[in-house]
């Protein structure tokens, strides 16, 4: 029994129509206890014209989409209400389907009813969130491959190849008395784990870079006070967001700000000058900046090209094994140029050297952009688990470890499958067998 809920789809503002949504067993009873009309009845999606009543008092004139299941996003009896766009009648309209039966939806409801009712596997159904959060076309574009099934398409080769496998070994181990059946050796174990390594590592490769594109990155700004870390922050966001001043630790706080580069989110994070600081609040910011450091996946370091000195060298070194580039700034304070350093003056906005390198460090290719992947952490987690537990298979294959003991990565590394595609609640080995097998014939 699926409760009917109910949640306004579209913004909660004043706009010109607005879409009131619910979905649920039960769904045609309660909108035909409030609507001018009885759409019980309905057979098969149906658009309606009528009033949403209160009692006997006109609430508004709408237009209703009536979808009869599994024909809807969720898969189950659902309806989209088009009210006029005033917060007084929406809300009015959430109200009464919650007095007539339905109750609110909570997040993402919708788009889990649909993934249990097998309209679309989790994949799928992650990449709705991404696809709503997406902050550029192409940011869009990667999660819109999610959402159409592309990426999980990329997932379909290694369940076809590690359940095979699986239930060789299964058979081997249970049906000793089939003897026509395939042998599942030391050898056919160590070729499919490494062929799925191999292949896994290629899409673990390729979701980090898709990741990139989808989620974008953050990137801090370190350097000594005064050398034009805020200017460069606002060199590249071509705008006046952080303070400058030539007073040192004038940036108190992480200042942060957007830009977009090649389609990628550029989160940038100015931080306060790390050093040593007597000051209160400026301190506080330093410890910040270190925070801010933690999480960047990109470090720039920006030096003062006029001055050089040992104090630069400790801000390297807090960046030493991390993505980073070496930024010489106020370069159009000195006359001679190394041309193998980058250099930029903030001052004169000439800071396209720094686009195009931060771009060239991301490495990111055509094909990154195109084609699909497996993009988030929890799905690219699964699957660095899935190849430990190969890696484990054949070391133990190769140690002549008992098949029914190395059979249990193989197990592990087919349930992380399973739960990339959230099929994992009705895992039965038993059916994974006879699905493959004829046995009991
Ligand atoms: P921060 O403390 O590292 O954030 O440095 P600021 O951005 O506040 O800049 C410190 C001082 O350096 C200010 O007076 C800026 O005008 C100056 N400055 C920043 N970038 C440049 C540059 O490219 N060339 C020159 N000549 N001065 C700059």
């Amino acid at each position: 029994m699926f409760e009917t809920i109910v949640a306004l789809a579209t913004p909660p503002m004043r706009s010109a129509l607005a879409i009131v949504r619910l979905s649920g067993d039960d769904v045609f009873e309660v909108i035909s206890k409030m609507f001018s009309r009885d759409i019980t009845k309905t057979i098969k999606s149906t658009i309606y014209h009528g009033f949403i009543l209160d009692g006997d008092d006109k609430v508004d004139e709408v237009v209703l989409l009536a979808y009869k299941g599994p024909k809807s996003f969720t898969g189950e009896d659902s309806v989209e209400i088009m009210t006029h766009g005033s917060p007084l009648i929406f809300n009015k309209v959430i109200n009464l389907a919650i007095k007539n039966g339905a109750r609110m939806a909570v997040r993402g409801e919708f788009s889990s009813r649909s993934y249990l009712h097998n309209k679309m596997d989790l994949l799928q159904a992650e990449s709705i969130n991404d696809l709503i959060n997406a902050e550029s076309e192409e940011s869009k574009k990667k999660s819109m491959m999610a959402l159409t099934g592309e990426v999980s398409n990329l997932i379909i080769p290694i369940k076809k190849s590690l359940g095979d496998l699986l239930s060789l070994i299964e058979v081997n181990i249970n049906y000793p008395e089939y003897t026509d059946i395939e042998e599942a050796d030391y050898k056919k174990i160590v070729d499919v784990s490494n062929e799925n390594i191999k292949y896994i590592s290629s899409l673990i490769k390729s979701g980090k870079k898709g990741k990139i594109i989808k989620d974008g990155i953050n990137v801090a700004i370190v350097g000594k006070p005064n050398v034009g870390k805020s200017s460069i922050l606002n060199a590249l966001l071509n705008e006046e967001k952080a303070i400058v001043t030539n007073i040192k630790g004038t940036t108190r706080d992480v200042v942060e700000g957007k830009m977009i580069l090649n389609g990628i989110v550029i989160n940038l994070f100015d931080t306060a000058g790390i050093r040593e600081s007597n000051d209160m609040i400026e301190s506080k910011g330093i410890i910040k900046s270190e925070e801010t450091l933690k999480k960047a996946d990109l470090v720039l370091v920006v030096f003062d090209s006029t001055t050089l000195d040992d104090e630069d060298k400790k801000v390297l070194d807090l960046v030493k094994d991390r993505l980073h580039i070496i930024v010489y700034n106020k370069s159009d304070l000195i006359s001679k140029k190394d041309s193998k350093l980058l250099f930029v003056s903030a001052l004169n906005k000439d800071i396209e050297p720094l686009k195009a390198k931060i771009i060239e460090v991301l490495g990111l290719s055509k094909e990154d952009y195109d084609n699909p992947s497996i993009n988030n952490a929890r799905e690219i987690g699964l699957l660095e688990n899935i190849v430990e537990n190969l890696k484990l298979a054949i070391s133990d294959s190769k140690n002549n470890v008992p098949i029914d003991l190395i059979n249990v990565h193989i197990q592990d590394a087919y349930l992380k499958v399973l739960a990339l595609l959230g099929e994992d609640h009705d895992f039965d080995i038993a059916n994974e067998i006879f699905s493959r097998f004829c046995l009991g014939k």
